[in-house]
């Protein structure tokens, strides 16, 4: 547990009123280190404790439905946090200087944050750390392996990161301490104002898609074990053809923090030691591959590949931009950037499904209408706006501005590293070169029909 915890800045703690755990990333009272950290601290000095969340007017390019999802899930939080004795409430602050002011508000003895490798919670959390006048932690509890202890640096690809993550994660596989009752109360009570939430929430922008997950810890975690006991065993076979349901579907449960990775990795490790030492995703199956090898391929994903997207966001804060990718690529990029592209779309034109390739309309019409565009599309849907825009630079603005806008996922260092990663070879090798993508590896329209019947696809999806 020790290692998860960072001092922001060397104050001790001070005779307060509370200890205060600000909830950002990480919005569940389950397996949550932060909220541990925070109420051991409280208990030791024999001091209530309290939750509070900070809710933004406008969060880059997330939308209402983002919110709401995330509205209903920390409204879970409140009652799960009830049923601990321990207060929640929400504070309003687009500032941390305001934030700051409604924490002193409290007299806090202490503050702990959730860690986030992104600019705008960093940002914050400095300020406070700089201007407060008590002890401020931060926790990671995003990561199996805090972002501190997998790697020291920027890693280079998957395969430098997974063999630190297979040295070290054994000792990270720890069932989580229970939360305890808090039978010491503030007073007066606090309680969080829904009402304002809900008029902030009015004024964000609609995506217009519809999203079909319950939000909640308690959702997160059924939705899990109805995952593990009818498609985990499918996994390795399933994932690559977006005409099945053969994906975990985890990813919004992951972004808000409603469901720990942790405890995904707990249930999946159950029975099983994972192997970790190859590359999941090049493995050839003998026959049909078995739950081991589903188990290690989503582990892969899970562990190797979220994690490895955290540290590159911690470590480049260059992440959202072209200029985030390696020498190699922004050198093959820039060679190619004046070649002929045959089509020239827009970002409206995307927006609107106007492009003359029916697979890429297909998948950027799931994302518009559930929220969640399939795992294997989103490669093929980056790379097509890379060979369609002016120049990479626009490429990777409109990739993030439609993943953080549309999907529930959005908003999140995997699709960051996922854009780069398609757009600009990031952890990834140079290909033979072609024009537009230069050494960039490539994806056309025939190698997604060798994998899956695409026109079932598109008439899924464009109907
Ligand atoms: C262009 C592009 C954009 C992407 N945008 C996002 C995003 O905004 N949010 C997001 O969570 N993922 C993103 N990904 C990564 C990946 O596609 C999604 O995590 C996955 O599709 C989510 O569905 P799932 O939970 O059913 O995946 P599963 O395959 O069941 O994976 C389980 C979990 O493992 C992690 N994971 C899976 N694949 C990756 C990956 N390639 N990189 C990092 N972590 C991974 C995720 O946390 C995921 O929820 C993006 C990938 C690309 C190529």
């Amino acid at each position: 547990m020790n290692n998860r915890i960072k001092n922001l800045n060397s104050l001790p703690l001070k005779a307060g009123k509370c200890v205060i755990y600000v909830m950002s990333r990480d919005q569940r009272v389950h397996d949550n280190h932060a909220l541990l950290r925070a109420q051991q601290i409280a208990l030791e000095n024999k001091l209530p404790l309290v939750a509070a969340f900070n809710l933004l007017s406008k969060s880059g390019d997330r939308a209402r439905e983002h919110y709401q999802f995330m509205i209903a899930g920390l409204r879970h939080v409140e009652s799960d946090l009830r049923a601990h004795d321990i207060e929640f409430t929400l504070f309003f602050e687009d500032h941390a200087v305001g934030l700051l002011e409604q924490l002193n508000k409290l007299q806090p003895a202490a503050i702990v944050f959730d860690f986030s490798p992104l600019k705008g919670p960093i940002n914050i959390k400095n300020y406070i750390a700089d201007n407060a006048d008590c002890s401020v932690e931060e926790v990671d509890t995003h990561n199996i392996i805090p972002i501190w202890i997998a790697s020291e640096h920027e890693e280079f690809a998957a395969h430098t990161f997974r063999r630190k993550v297979h040295l070290k994660l054994i000792n990270w596989l720890e069932e989580p301490p229970k939360l305890l009752k808090h039978s010491i109360a503030i007073k007066p009570s606090l309680r969080p104002d829904w009402d304002r939430a809900a008029k902030i929430v009015q004024k964000i922008d609609t995506n217009g898609t519809t999203i079909n997950y319950e939000a909640g810890s308690e959702a997160a975690l059924a939705h899990l074990k109805e995952f593990i006991k009818t498609r985990l065993a499918g996994y390795a076979g399933d994932r690559n053809n977006p005409n099945i349901d053969g994906l975990s579907g985890l990813s919004p449960y992951l972004h808000y923090g409603q469901i720990s990775s942790l405890r995904v990795a707990l249930e999946l490790t159950h029975n099983h030691t994972p192997l970790l030492f190859r590359e999941p995703r090049l493995a050839k199956y003998e026959g049909q591959p078995t739950l081991g090898d589903s188990i290690d391929a989503l582990l892969e994903e899970l562990i190797v590949r979220k994690e490895l997207a955290d540290n590159y966001c911690y470590y480049n804060s260059n992440y959202k931009k072209l200029a985030g990718a390696k020498d190699w690529a922004k050198k093959t990029l820039a060679e190619h950037e004046h070649d002929d592209r045959e089509y020239l779309y827009s970002l409206k034109e995307l927006e609107n499904l106007n492009t003359h390739d029916g697979a890429w309309n297909a998948a950027q019409s799931q994302l518009a209408k559930t929220g969640k565009m399939h795992g294997y599309m989103r490669m093929y849907w980056a790379k097509k706006i890379l060979e369609w825009s002016p120049s990479p630079e626009l490429a990777v603005e409109h990739a993030n501005y439609l993943n953080d806008h549309y999907s529930i996922d959005g908003g999140d260092p995997n699709g960051y590293v996922g854009v780069l990663w398609s757009i600009a070879g990031l952890h990834d090798r140079a290909w033979f070169s072609r024009p537009v993508f230069g050494k960039i590896r490539y994806m056309n329209y025939n190698g997604l029909k060798n994998r899956f019947d695409v026109e079932e696809y598109i008439k899924k999806w464009l109907d």
